[in-house]
């Protein structure tokens, strides 16, 4: 038996005002053209654009995160970023998960030659990228602690998976995610809610998961079945650590899985689409799928109905394999016998229904 040895984060801050370090912690990186600034273009014109620590050289570009992450975008970044300043000394990403995951893919390609799509699969990245740190500004997805950058490319959606993916700094800064419309705070802040309940449930749960995952868990309950307060959202930026630290030694499950069909499919996004498929497993997660619709009624937050009608039957199809491909998610939730379980009628089912 091998047991994986995962990196993590080597050095985060977490405080209300810890934005403002940000100058000081550049400081050792820059030796060379500039600090390139991925910022999520929600915040331009916004009073977080002028708290950027900008010095002579450095570049910021307001991503455009209307559509998650694609492999081609991560290029263009990539290219148009070394046309104008060469290598950065950093890479810096301020936003939800999909700014941070561009932050880490843009960092790593300006390593590694080729397309992005390229290395979308499991430790395929050789080089280690730029220097790069990781602000969030929405919680729930843990991609600030991740292991991977996940991204749509020209035939599937699957994140860079590597040792190096992992950021080399974060900072967590809890007055980040105050005004974050409750709507995007539920589907966010959901996702992390069910990757403990799917690693918690799973065949794979292990001591180490359980640990954070159970931490992450008490967490999510205090933050979404009560009100919105600045403590609740120091709890949901920590929650979301917990639950990205509890997969990163096990792993989600059927609620993923579809998320991932409808993602690749619909273009739905990943939180929102966790929330669809979530709703649909009563069968599969009882009890967390109850206390989910306690949440959504204590939240006031309404989850869209009705995405998969009047489908096309090779969308569906399409969309069945998609969520049939991710064989490790199967395997953790229902077990080596998974696809007896889970034979493609019921996959139908469950989507149709969504
Ligand atoms: P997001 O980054 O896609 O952003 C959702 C929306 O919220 C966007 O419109 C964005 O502009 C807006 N937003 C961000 N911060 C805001 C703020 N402070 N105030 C107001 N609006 C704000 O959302 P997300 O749910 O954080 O991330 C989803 C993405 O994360 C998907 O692409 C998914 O694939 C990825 N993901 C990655 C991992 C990982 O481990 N790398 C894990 C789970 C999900
Ligand atoms: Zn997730």
């Amino acid at each position: 038996m091998s047991y994986r040895n995962f990196p993590m984060v080597p050095r985060v801050v977490f405080g209300r005002g810890s934005f403002d370090q940000l100058d000081e912690i550049l400081a050792p990186r820059r030796n060379g053209p500039g600090v390139l600034f991925l910022v999520d273009r929600v915040f331009q014109d916004q009073p977080l654009a002028d708290r950027l620590p900008r010095r002579e050289g450095d570049r910021v570009v307001f991503v455009d995160v209307t559509e998650e992450p694609k492999t081609d975008y991560v290029d263009r970044l990539r290219d148009e970023a070394r046309t104008a300043m060469g290598t950065p000394d950093a890479v810096v990403g301020i936003g939800g998960g999909s700014t941070l995951d561009l932050a880490k893919a843009v960092s790593l390609m300006l390593t590694n030659p080729g397309s992005s799509a390229d290395y979308q699969g499991w430790d395929l990245i050789r080089k280690p990228g730029v220097w790069k740190a990781g602000i969030p500004t929405l919680s729930g997805t843990g991609a600030e602690v991740s292991r991977t950058a996940v991204l749509t490319g020209p035939v599937k959606k699957l994140g860079l998976n590597s040792d190096h993916t992992v950021f080399d700094q974060v900072v967590l800064d809890p007055d980040l995610i105050r005004d974050v419309p409750a709507t995007q705070r539920f589907y966010t802040g959901m996702d992390c809610y069910i990757h403990c309940v799917e690693s918690l449930q799973g065949t794979f749960i292990n001591a180490f998961s359980r640990a954070y995952g159970e931490k992450a868990l008490e967490l999510c309950r205090e933050v979404f079945l009560g009100p919105h307060t600045d403590e609740a959202d120091e709890k949901l930026m920590m929650a979301s650590w917990f639950g990205g630290m509890s997969i990163a030694y096990s792993q989600v499950g059927v609620c993923h899985a579809l998320s991932y069909g409808l993602s690749y499919v619909l273009g739905i996004h990943h939180g929102v689409g966790n929330c669809i498929a979530f709703d649909q497993l009563d069968a599969y997660y009882p009890e967390g799928v109850a206390e989910f619709r306690r949440m959504m009624d204590c939240q006031g937050v309404e989850i869209p109905r009705g995405v998969t009608r009047g489908m096309d039957e090779a969308a569906m199809e399409k969309m069945i394999d998609t969520a049939l491909g991710l064989a490790p998610l199967w395997e953790n939730a229902l077990g080596p016998g998974w696809r007896q379980r889970m034979p493609r009628e019921r996959v139908r089912a469950l989507y149709e229904r969504m």
